[in-house]
């Protein structure tokens, strides 16, 4: 059909009856899925035939045990794991109700294990030394290296060696300030290997970023590299680093030792400044050391590693991790939700300054001994074509990214696209903001060949792994929904007073209960953590987004609370509006804010970034109002429409609607802190762009 759909089996072969979880009844129901046929993509039997869970059934069966009984589910999977000692009895103990005290999450509190073990060591033992874990592709094409785990484990001993060497122990911060060389990886799990609690930062951040979190967390050493090379650009990383170390040492936070890569073909030793005494070279002593180091056996409950949320409504938060729950969730979450397979070879675009690139470059995938690919450069480097030339070179049979590459690229045309044969791939993968279903249709249609389902992955840093996504070869997929929560998630959706919603609704998303990847606090501000997270709907965990359930049980992210816009009465999530834009031919991206208005309460405004080569023109503008009103009705036709040649985004990658908000409404002296952003010039253009 014009849709590439597959139909496979009629829904209505399914079994049916009322389970106990009734919300998703639908899926079984299948008299009852009340969608069109066109709304739903349908995986192939092939697909779903190889799958771990073929089949909305299966997928309940397993659900409802986790749900029902959570300990004895996760202690099952939790037993595939190495423990030096098994957790104490319960599996876990939380307290979630902020009325009740406070806020207290443990998983397997007791249990002894190391993950960077579990990443490595047991891989090798059970015989897979000798497999590929990073193919490493770097910014220039032909530019590659590669690990296998026997070498990976290797280089992390060297480093873990030279750490213990230089006074780094057990619950020791480490700040580590790398691109996506190998050495980024393998620094972490070098810090997990020992004890040391990491804490990345994105070789994106300013010096003044990084002074924030070498304050916070007061690192003993920084570890990073001289130079990188990102597309075109040299940027000088070391630099930066220099600046941030001196501000933090005026400020009482003195960082020993910077342990700096030399990353020679972005710069030469030689031209790097240097501060003796303090910077070390990476070449110059790590290699020196035993290849062999013992882990440290550390506690389920001991940190991991500290990451602050990408800042896309204001300050970033300090989420702290803890080792033993977060590691049976991430390698959980991998394994089902992207069907990986022994014979996968996977790449996930993020950063590893990112929780994606911690939970699904690192953790998860080394978890499960697959193969990654870790990129140094970006995706329109040499051209727009390098994604897909990446997935040919190594076969990549599981590819995972964010909406706004999808739309950049779908920007560029599609030969970009279908010069590359994309032959190897099986699964999509989205994550960060709602995926618009026009984005959706084009990634499945063109980059998957309508062959490859899409996991559309709502999850937060917070939440350590995935909470909603699909299962692909379990069950239909609609475009632009991230369908139903994973094993042991119970979201539930309340409104303005914490009531839980039931059937088909729209609200706050909330989640009941723990799950072993959530978060445990905010670093040094357990009460922040408190407040911002727990005491909104007292007894849930909130986590600032919107949500709808459709009449299938599907649930659809709207974007941000703060972002739902009320016009007239009529509740409107941004993402709503943003999509039926994205829809429009000419319309590559989009971002909409509510202002004040008069009559209505609240109008829409919307930022609209054009199609290459298209020109802003009234009649354009008339007809993205048009596309708005026939798509979801008149009552969600923008007031205003704003051409916007570059939108405002944090550094990965996500509109920043705070700022637009205030574009918007002409607050132009309460912009806040605009430190988080890629690229600060864009509020200058759009300010100069507000009366066109
Ligand atoms: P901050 O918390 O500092 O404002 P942030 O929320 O952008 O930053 P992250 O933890 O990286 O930091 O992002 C999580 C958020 O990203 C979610 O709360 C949600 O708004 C959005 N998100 C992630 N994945 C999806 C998805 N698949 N669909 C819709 N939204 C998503
Ligand atoms: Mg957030």
């Amino acid at each position: 059909t014009s849709n590439h759909l597959r139909h496979v089996e009629s829904m209505s072969t399914l079994p049916s009856g009322a389970g106990p979880i009734p919300k998703l009844n639908a899926l079984i129901l299948g008299e009852s899925l009340a969608s069109e046929e066109d709304d739903l993509v349908l995986p192939s039997h092939d697909f779903s035939a190889q799958a771990h869970v073929s089949s909305p059934h299966k997928y309940l069966d397993m659900y409802k045990s986790s749900i029902e009984d959570p300990a004895g589910f996760w202690s099952g999977i939790a037993s595939q794991f190495y423990w030096k000692h098994k957790w104490a009895h319960p599996v876990y103990s939380e307290n979630l109700d902020i009325r009740k005290g406070r806020i207290n999450i443990e998983w397997f509190k007791g249990g002894i294990t190391n993950i960077c073990y579990n990443c490595l060591d047991t891989i090798i033992a059970a015989g897979n030394g000798e497999k590929i874990a990073i193919y490493w592709e770097g910014n220039e094409p032909g530019v590659d290296a590669s690990l296998t785990y026997n070498q990976l484990l290797h280089r992390v001993c060297q480093l873990a060696n030279y750490l213990k060497d230089i006074g780094v122990r057990k619950g020791d911060a480490v700040l580590i300030y790398l691109p996506m060389l190998m050495e980024l990886p393998i620094a972490m799990l070098a810090c997990a290997r020992i004890g040391a609690v990491h804490s990345v930062v994105f070789a994106g951040f300013s010096s003044e970023s990084l002074v924030q979190r070498i304050m916070d967390c007061k690192p003993k050493i920084v570890i990073t590299c001289n130079a990188v090379q990102r597309g075109s650009k040299t940027i000088h990383l070391k630099d930066i680093v220099d600046t941030a170390l001196t501000h933090s040492s005026l400020s009482g936070a003195t960082v020993d030792v910077c342990l700096t890569y030399e990353n020679e073909s972005a710069l030469k030793k030689e031209n790097t400044k240097w501060v003796e005494g303090r910077d070390t070279w990476w070449q110059d002593v790590v290699p020196k050391y035993p290849a062999t180091c013992d882990v440290e056996w550390v506690d389920a409950e001991d940190p991991l590693f500290l990451l602050y949320t990408s800042g896309s409504t204001g300050k970033p938060k300090g989420v702290l991790h803890t080792t033993g729950g977060y590691m049976v969730y991430t390698a959980t979450t991998f394994k089902y939700a992207f069907d990986y397979k022994q014979s996968d070879i996977y790449w996930c675009t993020a950063d590893c300054g990112w929780i994606t690139g911690h939970s699904y470059v690192t953790y998860g995938p080394l978890l499960n001994g697959a193969t990654v690919v870790v990129f140094e450069g970006a995706p329109n480097y040499p051209d727009f074509g390098r994604c897909w030339d990446i997935v040919d070179k190594y076969k990549v049979s599981i590819f995972y990214t964010a909406p706004t590459l999808v739309r950049s690229l779908m920007r560029e045309g599609d030969e970009h696209v279908t010069r590359y044969s994309r032959k190897s791939l099986r699964v999509l993968g989205s994550v960060g903001e709602p995926i618009n279903p026009s984005a959706w249709r084009w990634f499945f249609n063109l980059v998957g060949d309508s062959r490859c389902p899409i996991s559309d992955t709502w999850w937060q840093t917070e939440t350590g792994g995935f909470m909603i996504t699909p299962l692909p070869g379990a069950w239909p997929q609609k475009p632009g929904s991230a369908t139903f929560p994973f094993f042991g998630v119970q979201p539930v959706i309340v409104d303005e007073k914490g009531a839980e919603l039931e059937g088909e609704c729209s609200g706050y998303l909330c989640v009941k209960g723990s799950w072993p990847g959530a978060f445990r606090t905010l670093y040094g501000d357990h009460e922040r953590y408190e407040t911002t997270y727990f005491s909104a709907f007292p007894g849930y965990y909130f986590s600032g987004d919107g949500c709808s359930r459709d009449k299938d049980g599907y649930h659809w992210l709207t974007g941000r609370v703060d972002d739902v816009i009320n016009v007239s009465g009529h509740r409107i999530g941004t993402a709503e509006v943003e999509s039926a834009l994205v829809a429009h031919p000419h319309c590559a991206e989009a971002a909409v804010v509510g202002v004040e208005h008069e009559v209505k309460g609240q109008g829409i405004y919307a930022f609209v970034t054009l199609v290459e080569g298209v020109p802003y023109s009234d009649d354009l503008r008339k007809s993205l109002i048009m596309t708005v009103r026939k798509q979801i009705g008149a009552f969600a036709a923008p007031d205003r429409i704003h051409w916007a040649p570059g939108l405002p985004k944090t550094r990965s990658g996500k509109i920043m609607r705070r700022i637009l908000r205030k574009i918007a409404s002409r607050q132009l002296d309460e912009l806040g802190d605009i430190s988080t952003l890629a690229d600060p010039a864009v509020v200058d253009q759009l300010i100069a762009l507000a009366d066109c």
